[in-house]
């Protein structure tokens, strides 16, 4: 690869400006004595950088949550017709998650990757108050004003309002086909935003980094590293236990057959980090596999858009990491709303590469936490990325199988002749 294809390479951006960042940081600290250094750069040039691009994130996350989550719902159409199969899948999808994100959450407790910095760089930071029961956070979630949710940034009462939309869209079919359409058309319009301020990405990374390291010091590159060995270690267990369990209980045939039908896929989803650009691969397995081809059809797709665990476990994962790394503990309550919000999170997450981290925005924002620690995880984020998208994918297949042989539509014969 020439150096002019390596530099347009968004990848190795990202690894640059994360690279740059700590060095730049670094090298800005042997000279904090001089106050330019604080007036011009730190809390000049590089916070004007840093913190334009968090809020251009923000800027993004209310609309891309609203209209992805009306699309993914309405595509299921008429809830009615949807039936059985569409329940039992959607069902599948909201279990394996929780249980990925509770091995998230219960690993980063117990490898504590951010842990032992206790510092609050975010001056605008106000911690939320911890003193809602369980019912109160469901009621929370309830919009009275779905307006007034949106310019709260209520990213849950947002949910639930699209949800409703989403559904009443899809229940009218043909009558609503132009809402549809044009939702369709925002989404991919928002979507093209978010590639936008991707594009910009590294300016952020290498000015949030910096200023991080200038407050931090070093520390802060081993606790990424721990991070992303906990989030390795959640995917992980997510397939060998969960899935695993799932498969062998659910269907009684080989898991070890299926692992080894999906490598080509795990490639693909490796090297594209994009669950949709992994659907005609998935497709082919499940062919391949003799599932039934109605069912393959409908579940793959809706997985893409709706199941996203390997997303869910990196951001619980991130958002404990970002608790620990400014020293801001967790109550149990946050606790349970990280769990709702990654569920719903991955639901809203589009299979294309990056998404996930900008829904990390609103999981950590659910608790109260400075968005601004989402800075070291966009550093890295392509690893995570390659990490966690074959896991998204490898439960979107597993959920197949497991419909496919509840519902007798599997043949055997072919399962275990390729
Ligand atoms: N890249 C992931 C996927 O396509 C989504 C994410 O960014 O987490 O499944």
């Amino acid at each position: 690869m020439n150096i002019k294809k390596i530099l347009s390479n968004s990848t190795y951006q990202m690894v640059f400006a994360l690279i740059s960042g700590l060095i730049f940081g670094a090298i800005l600290k042997l000279f904090s004595e001089f106050s330019y250094v604080d007036f011009i750069l730190t809390n000049g040039i590089l916070k004007l950088l840093g913190k334009g691009f968090i809020s251009l994130i923000k800027m993004i996350v209310v609309p891309l949550v609203f209209v992805s989550i009306i699309c993914g719902i309405s595509s299921l159409g008429d809830s009615k017709k949807l039936g059985k199969i569409g329940l039992k899948t959607i069902a599948l999808f909201v279990i394996t998650t929780i249980a990925g994100v509770i091995i998230s959450l219960s690993l980063s407790y117990i490898i504590k990757p951010g842990y032992g910095t206790h510092i609050i760089t975010s001056q605008d930071f106000v911690p939320k108050s911890n003193s809602k029961n369980f019912f109160d956070i469901i009621l929370d979630m309830v919009p009275s004003n779905p307006i007034k949710s949106m310019c709260h940034g209520n990213l849950l009462q947002v949910i639930i309002f699209s949800s409703f939309i989403g559904v009443s869209i899809g229940s009218l079919g043909k009558k609503a086909e132009i809402l549809s359409n044009f939702f369709n058309v925002a989404n991919e319009c928002i979507l093209k935003v978010v590639s936008m301020i991707m594009k910009v990405a590294p300016i952020g990374v290498f000015s949030l980094i910096s200023n991080m390291v200038y407050s931090t010091g070093g520390e802060s590159l081993l606790k990424v590293l721990k991070l992303i060995l906990t989030v390795l270690l959640g995917l992980i267990l997510q397939v060998f236990i969960v899935y695993f369990c799932f498969y062998k209980l659910g269907t009684r045939l080989s898991f070890f057959k299926f692992l080894k039908n999906f490598a080509k896929v795990a490639e693909i989803a490796f090297s594209t980090a994009s669950s949709d650009a992994s659907i005609p691969f998935e497709m082919q397995m499940m062919k391949n596999m003799g599932i039934s081809e109605p069912i393959y059809r409908f579940i793959l797709p809706l997985g893409a858009t709706m199941n996203m665990t390997g997303t869910a476990i990196m951001q619980s994962a991130c958002t404990v990491f970002i608790s620990q790394f400014y020293g801001l503990p967790l109550s149990l309550n946050s606790l349970i709303t990280i769990i709702a919000t990654a569920v719903f999170a991955s639901i809203g997450t589009a299979g294309v590469p990056g998404a996930g981290t900008i829904m990390l925005a609103m999981v950590v924002e659910s608790v109260g936490l400075p968005v601004d620690g989402i800075a070291m995880i966009m550093g890295i984020d392509r690893i995570l990325d390659m990490m966690r998208t074959p896991v998204n994918v490898l439960g979107d297949c597993v959920c197949t199988v497991l419909v496919a042989k509840s519902e007798n539509l599997i043949d055997k014969e072919k399962y275990y002749k390729n």
